[in-house]
């Protein structure tokens, strides 16, 4: 854990690696209120995030500030609706006014921030605490757009990851002001699968640490990528059943094609998945005429594109029973691209026996 904070090039390589999509406003390297207080920036302890309240907010946060109590810079970098964060100062800047020393103390600790209580004291948070801006009226009613909320995640893992810290590093101007500021609050159109949802500190918290919990470049899965990640439900059979002679692996043909959420699996009969792919399930057979303590092997075999058989697995073994035959084989396997499975039978006995039903029934992810 560093408590310095980040020079432009540490800045630079980390909110690239987090994948933070942003522009360097001129004169960033350089901008700060470092000299005019006397107050050098760090030790750094947390990030301070902020709406706005108001739109095309740059000129204000970098260049006007507001008024001669508040001089800029007023953030670190300011997030637009567009989702591209700009780099506004890498020294101290005048975001956070008094922080109270209880939820200060909590953010260092990263532990549960409490309501902040002027009465344990206070801290000047722009000495410890980078700061974000983020453009929303704060009306209740704008909404933070998509890329907005996802560049506002990354940004925030960004500094945690740099840092060592964890998410409880995290907090919102109204978790540490004692004047009562509101902010960050409003609606947030979706991130990742989720839908509108309306934005609080814990979940920017648990979003940040869900991130941090992953490497840098990974992205939350969109709703359509969930959406794939379901399985595909394929259900087979036999339109007739047939006469299976003894003595050598023949491949079961399934002729009717109930559900086929995956492939034209009739089309490609005898294969039943073709690779890259994962499936779970059974097929239940019933056979006649095979003769009590006479076997029947069942297996999975794979094969490549040329149609060349590539692994056998291991055999399950059908014990005839007086009356028909009933079997339920598992079916659970992953194969990769080029690779495709079906399913075969081994007569074991010395004559013909039928095969009346075969019943394949898997849940599939493919990729
Ligand atoms: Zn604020």
């Amino acid at each position: 854990m560093t408590t310095t904070p980040m020079n432009p090039t540490q800045w630079r390589g980390a909110l690239r690696a987090e994948g933070v999509p942003f522009t360097e406003l001129e004169g960033w390297t350089s901008r700060g209120r470092d000299a005019a207080t006397g107050k050098i920036f760090g030790p750094v302890n947390g990030v301070l995030n902020h709406h706005t309240a108001g739109r095309n907010s740059l000129d204000l946060i970098a260049y006007r500030g507001q008024g001669a109590a508040v001089p800029p810079p007023l953030a670190h970098a300011l997030l637009p609706k567009t989702g591209r964060l700009v780099l506004v100062a890498d020294g101290r800047a005048n975001h956070a006014g008094l922080a109270a020393k209880n939820s200060f103390d909590a953010i260092v600790a990263e532990t549960r921030i409490p309501r902040p209580d002027k009465s344990t004291g206070t801290v000047d948070g722009n000495d410890h605490l980078y700061g974000l801006e983020v453009e929303n009226l704060g009306d209740g009613r704008d909404v933070y757009t998509r890329a907005q909320y996802d560049t506002w995640v990354r940004w925030n893992a960004a500094i945690c990851r740099f840092h060592g810290w964890g998410a409880g590093s995290v907090a919102g101007h109204l978790e540490t002001s004692i004047e009562g500021k509101p902010d960050p609050k409003g609606p947030v159109e979706g991130y990742g699968r989720r839908g509108r949802f309306t934005f609080t500190m814990a979940q920017l918290r648990a979003d940040v640490a869900e991130r941090l919990a992953h490497a840098p470049s990974w992205s939350p899965p969109t709703a359509e990528e969930a959406d794939n990640a379901m399985p595909g439900y394929v259900n087979l059979g036999l339109a007739h059943g047939y006469q299976l002679a003894p003595g050598t692996w023949d491949d079961v043909e399934f002729t009717a094609e109930w559900a086929d959420e995956t492939d034209d699996h009739a089309a490609n009969s005898p294969t039943f998945a073709k690779g890259p792919i994962t499936f779970t399930g059974s097929v239940a057979f019933r056979f006649e005429h095979l003769a009590p303590a006479e076997v029947v092997q069942v297996r999975m075999s794979e094969y490549d594109d040329a149609g060349e058989l590539r692994a056998n697995h291991p055999i399950h073994e059908v014990i005839g029973t007086v009356g028909g035959t009933y079997a339920v084989v598992p079916l659970t396997k992953r194969i990769g691209p080029g690779r495709s499975m079906r399913v075969r039978l081994l007569n074991q006995g010395e004559d013909n026996i039928e095969v009346a039903s075969a019943v394949l029934t898997v849940l599939a992810w493919e990729g």
